[in-house]
């Protein structure tokens, strides 16, 4: 691993895995230049989303969030590429579909705030908590 090279966390979300979106979106994280590391279709429980997302345990949405997250199954993922944790998060575009800009993953997949279709780690230390959540050492 080069010295520039960085990991980040993603999940192709229920929303879109549900729509049959999830070929498109994986074309998408190949064409923009990272390295799928690791790679799982997964099935969250309502206890293992509230464990994910339990930084956002006081916030209003907060069950809805994670009743959505746990409603189907997700595509969990460990992207590698220089910067990657900026550069995934440039790729969803923002939180919100409909503020996303043209070309932006959440703008073509998502349809709305919460049912935007992919999530990204937003910081090194998130991305860390993250990606072992839910890979083992040895797979990444
Ligand atoms: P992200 O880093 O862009 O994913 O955004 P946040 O960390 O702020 O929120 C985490 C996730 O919660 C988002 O990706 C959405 O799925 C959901 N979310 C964020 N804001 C709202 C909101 O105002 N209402 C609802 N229902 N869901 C939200």
């Amino acid at each position: 691993m080069s010295q520039t090279t960085e990991r980040t966390f993603a999940i192709i979300k229920p929303d879109a895995v549900a729509a049959g979106c999830t070929g498109r979106i994986l074309a998408r994280i190949e064409q923009e230049g990272f390295r799928i590391r690791a790679m799982r279709q997964t099935h969250l429980s309502k206890r293992e989303a509230e464990g994910f997302y339990a930084v956002h345990r006081e916030r209003p949405f907060f069950d809805s969030l994670t009743d959505f997250m746990s409603s189907g199954p997700c595509v969990v993922l460990a992207l590698e590429a220089p910067d990657a944790i900026r550069k995934w998060r440039d790729l969803m575009g923002a939180t919100d579909p409909a503020r996303a800009a043209e070309g932006t993953l959440r703008k073509e997949f998502g349809s709305s705030i919460e049912r935007n279709a992919t999530h990204g780690s937003d910081a090194p230390e998130t991305a860390a908590f993250e990606l072992a959540y839910f890979f083992r050492g040895m797979e990444l």
